[in-house]
């Protein structure tokens, strides 16, 4: 797997590598079962069933890490955040922020581009319940850490969506960025706020998920702070 993963060459080589990975046998169960069985709504679609690669632009300023991906979101559609009510909220955000075309996301192919931005996951596969095991995390790991050091040129904040994103950054630091992580490491919450040298901000954001932007945990205008903050730090227009 890092193998694998430190062979890219580029983002177009990681896309490609990541998408015909097997290496979580309860992961690789659940993607395929959920591609199967399908939710009612969507039994006339084809599922793409298989990691999730990143979305977004080469040179991104910006990283959104995300947790992983919706069984019926990012497992049906083949695009990260796209197809589901968490993906409806942060590219509705990413548009009124100016890092998005269009306000939606529902399909691969639906012609959305991002501006200075790139999103990602810390485990690619779709997990049951949305709670991968802290061995499929750090197995999925070689693929962040790979794609991070491809757009390293240019990242400059990263916003982690949630707790789980904010912890899998920490790994990051050491091994792209060669920082050993803070200790003891800083606590998430919306809002946080971790700056060091030699490796990019990152900021905390609560998780676009439905429990959160349903009860009002997350509302529209603090995802625009988040990202106001973001495009300062990051330089951005
Ligand atoms: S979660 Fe990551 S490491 Fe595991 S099978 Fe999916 S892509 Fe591979």
């Amino acid at each position: 797997m890092v193998v694998r993963a430190a062979r890219a060459t580029d983002l177009a080589d990681l896309d490609g590598a990541v998408s015909n990975c097997f290496a979580c046998p309860r992961l690789v169960s659940w993607r395929e079962e959920v591609a199967r069985t399908k939710r009612a709504a969507f039994r006339e679609q084809h599922y793409w069933g298989r990691p999730v690669p990143g979305f977004g632009t080469p040179d991104a300023r910006i990283g959104i890490l995300g947790l992983a991906p919706a069984a019926h979101g990012g497992n049906r559609t083949g695009r990260i955040f796209t197809g589901d009510r968490s993906g409806d909220v942060l590219f509705a955000a990413l548009h009124r922020a100016g890092l998005a075309n269009q306000p939606t996301s529902v399909a691969a192919d639906d012609g959305l581009t991002l501006r200075d931005t790139r999103i990602f996951a810390a485990v690619r596969c779709a997990p049951p319940d949305n709670k991968p095991t802290p061995v499929e995390r750090d197995t999925c790991a070689p693929w962040l850490h790979r794609e991070v050091g491809l757009i390293r040129p240019t990242l400059r904040v990263v916003v982690a969506l949630g707790a789980f994103a904010w912890a899998a950054w920490w790994p990051v630091l050491r091994d792209v960025y060669g920082v050993r992580p803070p200790s003891p490491r800083p606590v998430f919450g919306h809002g946080a706020h971790w700056s060091g040298t030699a490796a990019p901000e990152l900021l905390g954001c609560y998780h676009v998920s439905q429990q959160n932007t349903f009860t009002g945990r997350l509302t529209p205008l603090m995802l625009d702070d988040v990202f106001a903050r973001a495009k300062q730090l990051a330089g951005v227009d």
